[in-house]
């Protein structure tokens, strides 16, 4: 048997209930993996909570795991029993075991620990398309992140430090703030405290950011739109505050601004582009560049109180489900 956390419907973190499913039969291209460790992800609580389409039937949040190879199917070369692996995607990690596509897996270099990669797979190819293909960073641009102490933040802030960026970063709080200035953010806003605005602006005597990043959505959007110098690129990822309405194409005539609403899948979903990118990540995990700080781990049937955590704001960097 494989226990996982099976919702019926949409609705709060109750809604996901322990149930003990049937071990699956790899098929044709497909891998029997027993998970070692499963990342929480914003995006589980979206599906969850049901402003994510809903799909058919019961539904199995979680979209990042990392695990052993258990079994695998007809036709599924370069991987065996007892390989280390990781994933992002096809939504469905919260449970023990579970077969997955062989050409989704990753296989983990020696040096990656499988415990954090856990929480990093989704968080960090996100990272890896922003600051490469939603908006090509260079050496010496300011750039800003909003929710800076979140476990996207984290990883973004090392990550434009490690490409010689100025990054400022937003975090309500200043516990918050001080945990997002030891990963690589330059100067850190509290944003619950302080306007992110104008402050941006003092920073940067006035010029703006080249790109904002910014996954918080309704209450942060407006503001963000006046952090940008000219032609700047405003890159809404996200809506931990909720889905941003009422923005128009002709906001972006004041400074000739871009904006994009971009989405892991579509920068991994070609086989390729997912080992290209996620070999990237590795290799900036290998040379030191990106540290991954498990901030929390909780036994993977405690995934409704990470749910209230997270959506409560209570948790900084990666809560990671252990099996
Ligand atoms: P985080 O760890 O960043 O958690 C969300 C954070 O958002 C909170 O900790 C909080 O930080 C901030 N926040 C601001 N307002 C609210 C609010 N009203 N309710 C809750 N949180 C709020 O989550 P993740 O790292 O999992 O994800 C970050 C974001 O990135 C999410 O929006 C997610 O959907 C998005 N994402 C998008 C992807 C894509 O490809 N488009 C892929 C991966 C993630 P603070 O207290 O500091 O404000």
């Amino acid at each position: 048997m494989a226990g996982a956390l099976v919702a019926r419907e949409p609705g709060g973190p109750g809604a996901m209930q322990w149930t003990d499913l049937a071990t699956p039969e790899p098929g044709p291209g497909e891998v029997l993996v027993a998970h070692r460790a499963i990342g929480v992800n914003f995006i589980d609580v979206y599906y969850r909570s049901g402003l994510y389409p809903w799909p058919e039937g019961p539904m199995i949040p979680g979209a990042e795991a990392s695990g052993i190879v258990e079994a695998v199917g007809a036709g599924v070369a370069g991987l065996r029993p007892g390989d280390a692996v990781a994933y992002v995607m096809p939504h469905g990690a919260y449970r023990e075991r579970r077969v997955v596509p062989a050409e989704r897996l990753v296989a983990l270099p020696a040096g990656i620990d499988p415990v954090a990669i856990a929480g990093a797979m989704l968080k960090g190819l996100t990272a890896q398309y922003l600051v490469t293909a939603s908006y090509a960073v260079q050496p010496g641009d300011t750039v800003l992140v909003h929710a800076a102490a979140g476990g996207v933040g984290l990883i973004l802030g090392q990550w434009l430090k490690a490409l010689g960026a100025r990054a400022i970063g937003t975090a309500g709080g200043r516990q918050k703030a001080e945990l997002a200035l030891k990963h690589g953010y330059d100067c850190v806003i509290d944003y619950k405290a302080d306007d992110f605005a104008s402050e941006v602006a003092r920073l940067t005597g006035g010029k703006g950011c080249a790109a904002v990043y910014d996954s918080v959505g309704a209450d942060t959007w407006r503001g963000s739109l006046k952090c940008l110098r000219r032609r700047g690129m405003f890159v809404n990822f996200g809506q931990s505050s909720g889905m941003i309405r009422g923005f128009a194409l002709s906001d972006l005539a004041a400074g000739s601004l871009s904006a994009n609403r971009p989405v892991l899948f579509d920068y991994v979903a070609e086989r390729t582009e997912l080992l290209q990118r996620s070999s990237d990540l590795f290799a900036r995990i290998l040379d030191g560049s990106i540290r991954l700080d498990v901030s929390a781990t909780r036994p993977l049937r405690e995934a409704a109180d990470a749910h209230a955590d997270l959506e409560g704001r209570r948790t900084v960097g990666s809560t990671i489900l252990v099996v």
